[in-house]
């Protein structure tokens, strides 16, 4: 049987959170390219590898991180080692129910993800599907993106699927201008798009998921998946028609956190198991509703065989 390989290219970050027993940290790992890897490769057989890329320090905390990723079955052979550098940190604190972060990661390893376009290359060659994120593209300086978005090309223009979600963060941009730029640019290489319309609505106005679509195909991405938490997901297909299909209800929302990443995972591997389109948005749904029925962003059983 042959092997397929995807690659999720992004930054995970340590995750510092309160347990509630006073002086106790717990720590974990996550960051949304990780969280996608994480239940792809709940979601996918042994036919298929998938490979985080990314960079990391050489300190005991960096590796912690390539242990964990390796524990998860998530190859780590394209996650470089960068004397000067360690990874990323968050600590989130919990108020009446309420998370607020706090981030250390201005100069975090994963910023020079793509500072060495060979080693890019490498990590892209032979692999089947290069899945990567907004967050991804923000943290890079502009030499870097153009470097990413010019090899994710090349690995387009040789067969390889680029998927790529928006992941719209302001925050981590100069300004929102540039943010739009550089995302437009990113959707242009991409042959599916995976934006969350609450986002696309504050920061591009469209007026619907229709529009956000549209847009990004006017850009140059193939198709478009648009999610819209507990309301419709609206596909637009490479041909411009569009379909919209309901997600199923959930009964206790308790974290929201990694829905989307989820949904993108689940979707992903139903998709390459050959589903129809259809069939994989449920199945995005599907794992999502799982993730957010429960605390975290790495939900350890949420793949359940169908
Ligand atoms: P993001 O996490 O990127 O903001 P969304 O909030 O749009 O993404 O959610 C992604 C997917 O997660 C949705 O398409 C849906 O399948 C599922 N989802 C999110 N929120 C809900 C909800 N309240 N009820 C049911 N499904 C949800």
């Amino acid at each position: 049987m042959k092997m397929g390989r995807i690659v999720s290219i992004g930054e995970c970050m340590g995750e510092l959170s309160e347990t509630g027993s006073p002086g106790t940290l717990s720590m974990g790992f996550a960051g949304d390219t990780l969280n996608t890897a994480y239940y792809l490769r709940q979601s996918l057989g042994k036919d298929w590898q998938v490979d985080y890329v990314s960079a990391v320090g050489t300190d005991g905390l960096s590796d912690r991180m390539v242990d964990f990723l390796n524990n998860e079955g998530i190859g780590t052979e394209h996650v470089r080692r960068l004397a000067d550098k360690t990874i990323g940190l968050y600590y989130i604190t919990l108020k009446n129910g309420e998370r607020s972060f706090t981030y250390w990661r201005n100069d975090s390893a994963a910023k020079r993800l793509a500072s060495d376009p060979a080693a890019l290359h490498l990590a892209l060659d032979g692999a089947d599907l290069a899945y990567w994120s907004g967050i991804t593209l923000a943290i890079l300086s502009n030499q870097d993106r153009l470097t990413l978005i010019e090899a994710l090309g090349q690995f387009a223009g040789k067969g390889g699927t680029v998927v790529f979600d928006p992941n719209l963060r302001p925050r981590l941009w100069d300004n929102p201008e540039t943010m739009r730029g550089w995302v437009h640019r990113a959707a242009a290489v991409s042959d599916l798009c995976l934006p969350s319309f609450e986002d696309e609505a504050t920061w591009f106005g469209d007026a619907d998921p229709t529009a956000t679509a549209k847009r990004y195909q006017a850009e140059g991405a193939r198709r478009v998946i648009v999610k819209n938490g507990a309301d419709d997901v609206t596909f637009a297909a490479s041909s411009g028609e569009v379909s919209r299909f309901s997600v199923p209800s959930i009964e206790h929302v308790v974290d929201t956190t990694a829905a989307g990443d989820s949904f993108n995972a689940g979707y992903l591997a139903s998709e390459l198991k050959g589903a129809s389109v259809q069939d994989a948005v449920c199945a995005g749904a599907r794992l999502a509703g799982r993730v957010i029925g429960a605390r975290g962003a790495l939900v350890p059983d949420a793949v359940k065989p169908v």
